[in-house]
């Protein structure tokens, strides 16, 4: 097995270190000390549990400026985001379990003289597998929940992005978590196969694509582990006519531009009503020419760098599909001009924001997850018609509505096969509501009350009374 792989930054292309693949030898050694850590943790009471959770939150928000720093070194996303939605998002999954944690219990069923009661006990070893996209804010939606239950996590962070979870580690022991209850090891999909296969480790929770995802359910049949897929998706957002056309454009640039695009519940397919197309157009175009592109330390950075060279190429490889398909495109398409005193920039992974219009719904750009700054306007003339065209995709991960009807808002919602979705917002993920998707964007869900079900397991115990 390969001993070390090459991490780089995505804004400059320059290497940023070299780092260990753990060896499967290593891989059994943390599965012996993940066995070690659940024996304590799981007899902790929540409280217990709870106050280490708290702890790890606090030392994350006092050092979110040090750790954003890394995750923008490793990611190439805005420094604004860094600091205004991943660090705090990642504490708050924490403080919220810590706060859920205490209340984890069973039921009592009465049976005439004879009584049953439930416990939610927790799984066991967990293995936690993560993308590139978010690698801190995705360690602590899957690890918050899991250590709130009682369970022990290995966590294998995306090999693009090897970093910050080992930060992570280090926040978990200073705030005080007994060892082995949270691990971290390295590499790509050969040690993500060896955790997913492996007997020992009961659950096993994915963010990723929708191949991976498959792979790991057939893994994780080995030994008929829990499993939870976060997956990809390509969602729909729907303009209707009534809505404020700047406050659309500026919700659509949301939904497709944050992050550079490198979100799974980006509505990168924007359905926007016919009477209204001309106008959002002109608007969208108005305010996207705003957005500035490079520097992703630079406060006033919008978009960052994609994550890969090869990923970038990806990107450029669908906007080349998208033209030769007939799409039009009105903005972007390709990197930036930099001046010379951002020639740092030159081999970074940069693409400007990038729309197409006159799209249809069979046109590959339309169809596949891109995963990059890239939006497809469609336009539609009446309900029926764009709920069936929003619900034509094997994904169903999330979709938008912008109308001032709330009647329609939730008559449309109703009928759309996508497990996350807003009414006249975008992309809005707090940690107390559920998030996961329908179809094939994966299922079991992270945050929320729902989490903790993806973290333990009902025993029901029946007790015979005498009289
Ligand atoms: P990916 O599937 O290539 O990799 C995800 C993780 O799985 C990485 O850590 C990788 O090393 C590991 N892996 C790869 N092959 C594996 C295997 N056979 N067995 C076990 N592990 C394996 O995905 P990516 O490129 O890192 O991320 C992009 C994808 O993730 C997109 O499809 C995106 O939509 C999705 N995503 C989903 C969510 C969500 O919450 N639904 C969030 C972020 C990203």
């Amino acid at each position: 097995m390969q001993k070390t792989f090459s991490n780089y930054s995505p804004s400059t292309g320059k290497k940023i270190c070299d780092i260990e693949i753990t060896q499967n030898y290593e891989i059994e050694s943390a599965i012996q000390k993940a066995k070690i850590g659940f024996k304590t943790w799981s007899t902790f009471t929540g409280l217990q549990r709870a106050k280490i959770l708290n702890r790890a939150a606090s030392i994350i928000r006092s050092r979110t400026h040090e750790l954003a720093q890394i995750e923008v070194l490793d990611t190439g996303k805005p420094i604004t985001e860094a600091l205004e939605v991943d660090f705090p998002s990642a504490a708050e999954s924490l403080e919220y379990f810590a706060g859920l944690a205490p209340s984890i219990h069973g039921d009592h069923v009465q049976l005439g003289k004879s009584f049953a009661y439930t416990r939610k006990e927790p799984i066991g070893i967990c293995a936690g597998i993560g993308a590139w996209n978010y690698p801190f804010q995705i360690a602590c939606w899957k690890a918050a929940p899991a250590l709130a239950a009682g369970n022990a996590m290995i966590f294998k962070p995306s090999e693009l992005t090897p970093l910050s979870a080992n930060k992570l580690y280090e926040i978990f022991l200073e705030a005080g978590i007994p060892e082995g209850v949270f691990q971290v090891v390295q590499g790509g999909r050969e040690v993500g196969e060896y955790l997913s296969l492996h007997n020992d480790i009961q659950k096993i929770s994915l963010t990723g694509s929708y191949s991976t995802g498959k792979r790991v359910m057939q893994n994780a049949a080995n030994n008929l582990k829990h499993v939870s897929l976060e997956l990809g998706g390509k969602s729909p957002l729907i303009i209707c006519d009534d809505f404020d056309i700047d406050k659309a454009a500026q919700i659509a640039i949301n939904a497709n531009f944050y992050n550079q695009g490198e979100i799974c519940t980006n509505a990168t397919r924007v359905f926007v009503h016919q009477k209204v197309k001309d106008k959002f157009t002109d608007y969208l175009l108005n305010k996207v020419s705003k957005l500035k592109v490079g520097d992703p330390y630079d406060k006033n950075t919008k978009l960052g760098a994609l994550i890969s060279k090869e990923h970038f190429n990806k990107v450029l490889g669908y906007i080349e599909k998208g033209k030769s398909e007939g799409a039009r495109l009105i903005y972007g398409g390709k990197a930036p001009e930099w001046s010379p005193s951002e020639s740092q920039f030159a081999n970074g992974n940069f693409l400007l924001p990038t729309i197409f219009t006159d799209c249809h719904d069979d046109m590959t750009i339309v169809k596949d997850e891109i995963f990059g700054p890239v939006m497809s306007i469609l336009s539609f003339q009446n309900e029926n018609e764009v709920i069936e065209r929003a619900n034509n995709t094997a994904y169903g991960l999330a979709c938008g509505i912008l109308t001032n009807d709330l009647n329609r808002a939730h008559r449309v919602i109703n009928q759309i096969q996508a497990g996350m979705c807003w009414i006249n917002s975008y992309n809005l993920s707090p940690v107390e509501i559920p998030f996961g998707g329908f179809k094939a964007s994966g299922f079991g869900k992270e945050n929320g009350i729902a989490a903790i079900d993806n973290y333990t397991q009902l025993k029901t115990v029946y007790v015979e009374l005498d009289n």
